[in-house]
Order: C-alpha cells, then sequence, then structure tokens
C-alpha cells in the first residue's frame, strides 16, 4: 500500500507546481495582503460592457457561457436577475465579484476596470452569498466570521448577523453558536446552510451585497424574515439578489431577465416580470409537464 501511495504521491507532483503558483496569485488579492489593496468603495456605478465570459475547458462548439452584457448598477440601488437554470444568472454574480474575470469586455468600478489591485480593494467591499455555501468544520460563530479568520470573533457582531440571517434554530442547539458544523459536526440543512452564509456576507458590513438564490431553501417564515433583512439592507447598501421567487425582486429598481447567456430583457420590474411570467407559462404549456418551474414558485 505504501509502494501505492509514493507511486500516486509520484505522478501527482507535476500538477501541484500550477496549484501552488495560483494559490500564490489568489493570496496577493487576499485581505491580509492589504498593502497591495487599493481600497476600492462604489461612488457612483458598477459597470459591465461587453462583458462575454467562457468557462475554462468548454467543449468546442457549446457558446460562452456569458455574451455581450451590458449592464449598470448605481450606488445604492437593488438590481434583480431572472431567468431559467442555466440560463448564466450565478456566473453573472461571479463576474460582479470580481473574482471571475471576464473572457473579453469590461467591469468597471466607478469608471475605473478591474485590475488586480482594484479587484483585492473590491473584494473586501463586498458580501457574497453562494447558491451553494460552503461551511468550514468549526464552529459556527467561526463560519460566521470567516472573513476575519485567524482573528478573535466579535460575538456582538456575530450575534446581530444571527439575528438579521434569521437563525433562531442556534437557540435550539446545546452549544449556540459554539456548536461545530461540517464533516465532525452538527448537519444543518440546505436552508439552514443558507442563513449561516448570509450571516457571514453580513459579518463584514458590505457596502455591496450580493445573493444568488439565497432564499430557495428556505420555509415561508424564514423567508420572510430574510426578505425584511434584505429590506432594511437597501437604504444601507448596493444590493444584487438572484431571484428563486419573483417576489423577492419585485422591489428592485431594475431586474434583468437572462436567457441563455444574453440580457432578453432589462427594465423596472413593472415591465419586466409580466412578461417573463408569461414566458414560463407558455413553457410549461408547451412542455405539457404542468410543473412550475422554481422560479416561478411564490410569484
Ligand atoms: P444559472 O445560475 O442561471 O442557473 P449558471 O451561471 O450556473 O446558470 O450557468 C450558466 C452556464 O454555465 C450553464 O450552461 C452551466 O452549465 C455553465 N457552467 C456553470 N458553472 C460552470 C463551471 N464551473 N464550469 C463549466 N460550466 C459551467
Ligand atoms: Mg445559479
Amino acid at each position: 500500500r505504501l509502494v501505492q501511495q509514493l507511486l500516486i504521491m509520484q505522478q501527482q507532483i507535476p500538477q501541484i507546481g500550477p496549484v501552488l503558483r495560483k494559490l500564490e496569485e489568489v493570496d496577493a488579492l487576499l485581505p491580509s495582503a492589504p498593502e497591495k489593496a487599493a481600497d476600492c468603495p462604489l461612488t457612483k456605478d458598477l459597470q459591465l460592457k461587453n462583458v462575454s465570459f467562457r468557462y475554462p475547458g468548454t467543449p468546442d462548439g457549446r457558446p460562452d457561457a456569458l455574451r455581450g452584457l451590458d449592464l449598470r448598477i448605481p450606488r445604492g440601488s437593488m438590481v434583480g436577475f431572472v431567468g431559467l437554470s442555466g440560463a448564466g444568472k450565478s456566473t453573472v454574480v461571479a463576474l460582479l465579484t470580481g473574482l471571475f474575470p471576464p473572457t473579453s469586455g469590461k467591469i468597471l468600478v466607478d469608471g475605473r476596470p478591474m485590475d488586480n489591485a482594484l479587484r483585492a480593494g473590491w473584494i473586501r467591499r463586498i458580501g457574497y452569498v453562494p447558491q451553494s455555501p460552503f461551511l468550514l468544520n468549526a464552529s459556527i460563530a467561526e463560519n460566521i466570521a470567516f472573513s476575519h479568520w485567524g482573528t478573535t470573533v466579535d460575538r456582538a457582531r456575530v450575534q446581530q448577523c444571527c439575528r438579521m440571517a434569521a437563525m433562531d434554530f442556534v437557540d435550539d442547539l446545546e452549544q449556540g453558536l459554539d456548536t461545530v458544523i461540517g464533516e465532525r459536526g452538527v448537519r444543518l440543512s440546505g436552508g439552514q446552510i443558507q442563513r449561516v452564509a448570509i450571516a457571514r456576507a453580513l459579518y463584514h458590513d458590505p457596502q455591496f451585497i450580493l445573493f444568488d438564490e439565497a432564499t430557495s431553501a428556505l420555509d415561508g417564515a424564514a423567508e420572510q424574515a430574510i426578505q425584511q433583512t434584505i429590506d432594511s439592507l437597501r437604504s444601507r447598501m448596493t444590493l444584487v439578489v438572484v431571484a428563486h421567487r419573483l417576489s423577492t425582486v419585485q422591489a428592485c429598481d431594475t431586474v434583468y431577465w437572462i436567457d441563455e447567456g444574453e440580457v432578453r430583457m432589462a427594465g423596472t420590474p413593472e415591465s419586466v416580470l409580466p412578461a417573463y411570467e408569461a414566458y414560463l407559462a407558455a413553457k410549461n404549456g408547451a412542455c405539457g409537464e404542468g410543473t412550475v418551474p422554481p422560479e416561478a414558485q411564490g410569484a
């Protein structure tokens, strides 16, 4: 068995070099390297200009995941994205975080192109609730204070974020915020994980927050609580919401309907949502399945 393991290790050594180099690249972007980061407050708007994105390794003949995207998110606004599963919503959000550089086109923060120096500052200003959040094998409090990993956890701040994220389930845990979750700890439900991710995104008081289907696994009461939090954040930050339920984007200033990697329609919710709903209804009718896609539930 030992010889076998040694062989495997030897085979893998060539792959390790590129991974380590990539990690060094990422390290240079992290908040732990503050001297390299230019501060990046949003004062005017975030813009995508003619942005296309292709995932590395996409087979020939498959189109780019995003094509020719133009959009503008003014500071202090709330912008929603709707579209079928696979349309490209999560990819747009990933581009807005600055973590994915576009294949072509530009991302502009206050008119300045997003380069590495700017990206490092931008990352410190945003809160990102991914569609599939990743929790560490650590306590709930440490998971929430993740953006300040390695420093003392600010318990009062964690508690405040828990309230905003409707994390009342913590009260039922014997060890409360110190409960260890993950591989060797308590298993949380999808909806509970989503709420930990929301609390985590709020912990470092972002200026710009992105919710990627953050309420899709929540029941009615928890969803309502999160909706209230989103409403209360509106006056303080810029929000991007990928919606699972159309009711969530009803209050947005602008809604983008993403369809097969392109903006199919953009405008006020009153102008975009009826067209999108009609499209969903026609699509369901045509399929003859009689099922309501998750995007349309609760609309
Ligand atoms: P949505 O969030 O609207 O459901 P996504 O942005 O996740 O859509 O996906 C858009 C397209 O990009 C889909 O065709 C999907 O298969 C593809 N895609 C998403 N993530 C990856 C990835 N990591 N690697 C390759 N292709 C991906
Ligand atoms: Mg998605």
